[in-house]
């Protein structure tokens, strides 16, 4: 089955980046209350499903490495820039929301197991949104990287998406103040 399993707790920040610039970019073109909240859940998924994707070039073990030095210190950085798009990005919450919506997966799991529901599948959120129509052509591009999640190095990665996205939201922003001064 592919899932992200492990993975989801150290791209959060890069979930809620692309989450924060989607409901930015929604509010400004698309008046429409149902209008809104669709495009939010639709490309907030959309951009769920290639950030997981890219993960693969990414660096997160799906075993938790509690005595590796670098693999604690990466994931409290993680934790911390989560935070900080929470906080700084508030506003922006159910875009943020949105972009993490398929990772109810790690949510229902374990209640799965505890309330016995056997009908539910493992990963079924990932596997639905990996199979809309448009999304699944890009995912099955996607999923030829290579993986690279056990390499500490490849960390720079994920670095290098976050800030391509900070540098599209920022960039974007400054076209919308002059927008606004005309
Ligand atoms: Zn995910």
């Amino acid at each position: 089955m592919k899932t992200d399993q492990g993975g989801h707790l150290i791209q959060a920040y890069t979930h809620f980046i692309a989450g924060a610039l989607i409901q930015r970019e929604v509010e400004k073109r698309v008046k429409r209350p149902f209008g809104r909240v669709f495009f939010l859940v639709f490309l907030g998924i959309a951009s769920h499903v290639v950030i997981d994707d890219l993960a693969r070039l990414t660096y997160h073990p799906p075993q938790a490495m509690k005595e590796d030095l670098f693999w604690v210190g990466y994931h409290i950085f993680a934790v911390v820039a989560t935070l900080a798009c929470l906080i700084v990005w508030r506003r922006y919450l159910a875009g943020m929301l949105c972009a993490v919506l398929p990772d109810l997966d790690w949510i229902i799991r374990p209640l799965a197991r505890v309330l016995g529901w056997e009908w539910w599948k493992e990963g079924a959120l990932h596997a639905f949104c990996r199979g809309l129509p448009g999304l699944a052509q890009i995912d099955g591009l996607l999923q030829k990287l290579p993986n690279w999640t056990g390499i500490p190095a490849a960390s720079l990665n994920e670095l290098i998406f976050a800030s391509l996205l900070m540098f599209l939201y920022w960039a974007t922003r400054e076209e919308m103040v002059s927008e606004g001064i005309k």
